[in-house]
C-alpha cells in the first residue's frame, strides 16, 4: 500500500504564507503582507518581484499556464488561461515571464458571462483583478499544470459581476460593525473580526456508463423520470455505514489532491441515502472558504471522472431520495482568536455573547426572504421542505441551555442560571461516562445555533456558498451596527445592555423554533407567527430589490441597487434556462427512447398473443390486460407530452424574464411533473430489458 504523508503533501500546490517568505525578498514579502492586511492597492514594483516569483515556483511544479480563477454569476467558476511564454527572442528562443500588471489585473472577453444588462455586449470589457487574500495555486491534471491566480471579477464601470467583490465588501463591513461591538465591552486588542466558514459538501456517486446512459442526468444533472425501486433509504443502513472499497480509494484520491491545493478536507462519510456521500474542511477565513469549496467541487468530479465514476453535485437528482445540500457553519472571530458565538460555559453570564446571538437573531428575523434568497436556485426547489431537507420556513434553533436562557430573560428580565450537560449513563461499566453537551442537536433546523458558530443548512449542494454568506456578513453587520448606535450614547453600559438583550430576545422570539422542522404542523405554527413560507426560487427572487434590502446593501457598500436588479434578473433568467432544458430534454428522451421502447414492448406483446391463441386454447387474459394497461399509459404519455411541448413554447414566448420565470414554474414544471406519472408507471409495467435506460435501483444501489 502506498504511503501518504499528509504533513508533507499539505499545501504543497499553494503559493502560501510559508512560500512566499521562502521565496520572496524579505521587503518584498512585508510590504505584500502589510497592503493585505491593510486591504490596500499593491505598488507596481512590489506585484513585479511577487508575480516573478510566483511564476517560478509555479514553472518548478510544471505550470505552463496561468489564469486569473474567478466566479462569475453562473454558480462554477471560470478561467481563462494564458501561457508564460513571451515573444520569441531573436535566436529563436522564449522566455518565460509573468508581469505584476498581469498578476494584478485580467481582462477576459466579459461578454458571455451573466450581467443582468449591467453590460452591453457591445461593451464586453470585464475586469479580473487579484484578491491577494486567497492564496494563489498550482492545478495539475491531464491537462498539465496551471498557475491558478483567485480573482474577483467587475465590469468596465466597477459593478461586481461575480461573488467574491461582494463577499470582501461584506467582510469589511461586519469587520467595523463587530469592531464597534467589541470596543464596547473593552476589548481594545481585536484589531479585526472575520467571518470564519466551514461548508459541508453533499454529493452522490454513480457508475459513469449509467450517467451516460441517462440524458437527463447528462443535459440536466437531475433524472427527470424514473421509478422508485424496492427498497429506498428507510432501512437508514447507508447514513454512516461502511464506505465500499471503491468509494474509499475515490476518496482518497479526492484527499490527496485537496491536501495538496492545502484544502483540509477533514471529515468525510456516506450520507443519507445511498449512494450519497459528505466531505467537509476545517473552517477558514470567509473568502478562503467560498474559494475552496468551488476547489472541491471541482475535485470532486474531476477525481470521480478518474475512477469511471460520476459525481453528481445536483440537489435532487433523484426523486423520493434525499437531496444534497451544502451547510455553511458560520462564525466570527477576532484577530486574536475569540470566537464571539462562543458561549462559554456559563452562557447566562457572558453578556457580550448574549448580545451578539440576539443581533443574529434579529437579523435573521428582519431579513429572512433575503436570507431564503441567498439559498433559492432551481435544484434546490426540488429538494427543500422534501425528504429529509430544511423546509422553505426560515426558522432558528438554539437549543434547549439557550432557550431557556432567554426565557429567564424575558420573563424575569435577568438570566441567573445556565442548564449544565448531564453525566451520560450508558448502562455499561466497561465505557467511560462522559458529560454530554447542554444542547442535543436538531437536524431539522434550516438555521441552528450548534455549540460555538450557526449552521445555515438551506443551501443547495451545487450552489455557491458566496451569496448566503454575503447576506449572513451584511445582515448581521446592520444588527450590530443599530445596536452600537444605541449603546455608545447610553449613559449606564451595563444596564442599556441589558435592556437591549432583554428587547431584542422578545422582539425577535417569533423566529426560534427548537421543535421538528420537518413536520407538517410546523408549516401551521410558522404561518400563525406570521413566518414566510416561500416555495420556490421564482418568489425567493423580489427580496432581493427590495426596497429594506437595498437600503440595507447600499448602506454597507455592499451593493449599489443596480447590481441588486442585475442580478435579479439573471436570477429569473437562471430559472427559465433552466427549466427551459429540462422540459426539452424530457421531450427528447421521452419521444425518442421511451414511446419507441414501449411500442416495442406491446408491438411484441401482441404478437405473443396472437401466437399462443394460434397454438393453444388458453386464457390470454394477463397478457391481453397488460397490453391494455401499457397502451393507456402509452396514450396518456402521448397527452401529457403534448401538453408540456405546447406550454413550453408558450413559456418561451414570454420576452420579459420575471414573466417567463413565471411561466415556466407555473406551467412547465407542472407539466414535467404530469408527464412522468405514466411514464414512471410504465416503466413498473414493461419488461426491465424494454427500458430504454438504467433504472433508479441501478444507479444507487450498483455502484
Ligand atoms: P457537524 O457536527 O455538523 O458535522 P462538524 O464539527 O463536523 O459539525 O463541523 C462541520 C463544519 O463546521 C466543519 O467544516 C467545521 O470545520 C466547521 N466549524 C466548526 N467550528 C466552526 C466555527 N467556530 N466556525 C465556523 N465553522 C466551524
Ligand atoms: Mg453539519
Amino acid at each position: 500500500m502506498e504511503k501518504i504523508n499528509v504533513a508533507e503533501i499539505f499545501g504543497e500546490n499553494v503559493f502560501n504564507d510559508e512560500t512566499m517568505r521562502e521565496r520572496l525578498p524579505k521587503k518584498t514579502y512585508q510590504k505584500l503582507k502589510e497592503t493585505i492586511r491593510e486591504g490596500r492597492d499593491l505598488d507596481a514594483t512590489t506585484a513585479d518581484v511577487v508575480a516573478h516569483e510566483m511564476k517560478e515556483w509555479a514553472i518548478e511544479k510544471g505550470a505552463t499556464h496561468y489564469t486569473h480563477w474567478f466566479q462569475p454569476l453562473t454558480g462554477v467558476t471560470a478561467e481563462k488561461h494564458d501561457s508564460f511564454i513571451s515573444a520569441p527572442m531573436k535566436n529563436g528562443k522564449v522566455l518565460m515571464s509573468f508581469s505584476g500588471k498581469e498578476l494584478i489585473k485580467g481582462e477576459p472577453d466579459a461578454s458571455s458571462f451573466p450581467s443582468g444588462g449591467l453590460r452591453a455586449t457591445f461593451e464586453a470589457r470585464g475586469y479580473t483583478a487579484w484578491d491577494a487574500t486567497s492564496p494563489a495555486f498550482v492545478r495539475q491534471d491531464a491537462a498539465g499544470a496551471t498557475l491558478c491566480i483567485p480573482t474577483a471579477f467587475c465590469s468596465f464601470t466597477g459593478e461586481a459581476l461575480d461573488q467574491k467583490t461582494p463577499l470582501l465588501r461584506s467582510m469589511e463591513a461586519i469587520n467595523t460593525q463587530a469592531l464597534r461591538l467589541v470596543r464596547l465591552f473593552g476589548n481594545n486588542t481585536s484589531t479585526r473580526v472575520t467571518p470564519s466558514v466551514g461548508v459541508e459538501q453533499e454529493y452522490f456517486l454513480i457508475d459513469r456508463k449509467d450517467f451516460l446512459a441517462r440524458k437527463d442526468l447528462v443535459y440536466t444533472g437531475r433524472t427527470l423520470i424514473g421509478a422508485m425501486p424496492p427498497k429506498g433509504q428507510e432501512m437508514d443502513d447507508h447514513y454512516f455505514g461502511a464506505i465500499r472499497e471503491r468509494i474509499a480509494s475515490f476518496m482518497k484520491d479526492v484527499n490527496i489532491e485537496l491536501w495538496k491545493l492545502g484544502v483540509t478536507s477533514k471529515t468525510q462519510h456516506n450520507e443519507v441515502a445511498p449512494a450519497q456521500h459528505e466531505l467537509a474542511p476545517i473552517y477558514e477565513e470567509a473568502n478562503v472558504a467560498v474559494d475552496h469549496n468551488q476547489l472541491i467541487m471541482e475535485t470532486l468530479k474531476k477525481v470521480a471522472y478518474r475512477h469511471d465514476l460520476q459525481c453528481l453535485l445536483h440537489e435532487k437528482p433523484f426523486a423520493g431520495v434525499n437531496g444534497s445540500g451544502k451547510h455553511d457553519n458560520w462564525s466570527l472571530v477576532t484577530d486574536d482568536g475569540i470566537n464571539l458565538l462562543d458561549p462559554g460555559v456559563t452562557p447566562h453570564d457572558n453578556i457580550q455573547f448574549l448580545l451578539v446571538l440576539c443581533c443574529v437573531l434579529k437579523a435573521v428575523d428582519e431579513h429572512a426572504e433575503l436570507l431564503r434568497e441567498s439559498a433559492a436556485d432551481y435544484g434546490n426547489d426540488h429538494r427543500l421542505g422534501g425528504d429529509e431537507a430544511p423546509p422553505c420556513i426560515i426558522s432558528v434553533f438554539l437549543g434547549e441551555q439557550l432557550q431557556d436562557v432567554l426565557t429567564q430573560l424575558i420573563s424575569t428580565g435577568t438570566a441567573t442560571h445556565s442548564i449544565e450537560g448531564q453525566k451520560l449513563d450508558t448502562g455499561v461499566k466497561s465505557l467511560p461516562d462522559f458529560m454530554k453537551d447542554a444542547t442535543d442537536r436538531n437536524r431539522t433546523s434550516p438555521f441552528a445555533f450548534t455549540g460555538n458558530k450557526f449552521e445555515f443548512r438551506m443551501v443547495g449542494s451545487e450552489d455557491s456558498v458566496g451569496e448566503p454568506n454575503i447576506v449572513l456578513n451584511t445582515i448581521v453587520a446592520e444588527a450590530f451596527s443599530d445596536v452600537c448606535d444605541e449603546l455608545e450614547k447610553a449613559e449606564d453600559f451595563e444596564v442599556a445592555v441589558h435592556d437591549m438583550i432583554k428587547r431584542l430576545a422578545k422582539d425577535h422570539q417569533r423566529i426560534v423554533f427548537n421543535g421538528n422542522g420537518y413536520s407538517p404542523e410546523w408549516v401551521e405554527e410558522a404561518e400563525k407567527r406570521g413566518l414566510l413560507n416561500i416555495t420556490n426560487m421564482v418568489d425567493a427572487i423580489p427580496a432581493l430589490i427590495s426596497e429594506k434590502s437595498v437600503k440595507l446593501f447600499e448602506k454597507f457598500g455592499v451593493f449599489t441597487r443596480t447590481e441588486l436588479e442585475s442580478r435579479a434578473e439573471i436570477e429569473y433568467e437562471i430559472y427559465a434556462k433552466k427549466s427551459n432544458i429540462e422540459a426539452k430534454t424530457m421531450r427528447d428522451i421521452i419521444r425518442k427512447q421511451i414511446i419507441p421502447s414501449v411500442i416495442g414492448y406491446t408491438t411484441d406483446l401482441a404478437n405473443s398473443i396472437n401466437a399462443v391463441r394460434a397454438a393453444v386454447d388458453a386464457d390470454v387474459s394477463t397478457q391481453s390486460e397488460m397490453l391494455i394497461e401499457v397502451s393507456d399509459l402509452l396514450s396518456d404519455t402521448r397527452v401529457a407530452l403534448a401538453k408540456l411541448e405546447d406550454e413550453t413554447e408558450k413559456a418561451n414566448s414570454h420576452k420579459d424574464q420575471k414573466e417567463r420565470a413565471v411561466y415556466f414554474r407555473d406551467h412547465v414544471v407542472p407539466a414535467m411533473a404530469a408527464l412522468r406519472t405514466p411514464v414512471d408507471r410504465l416503466e413498473m409495467l414493461v419488461d426491465k430489458s424494454s427500458w430504454p435506460m438504467p433504472s433508479y435501483g441501478d444507479m444507487i444501489f450498483e455502484v
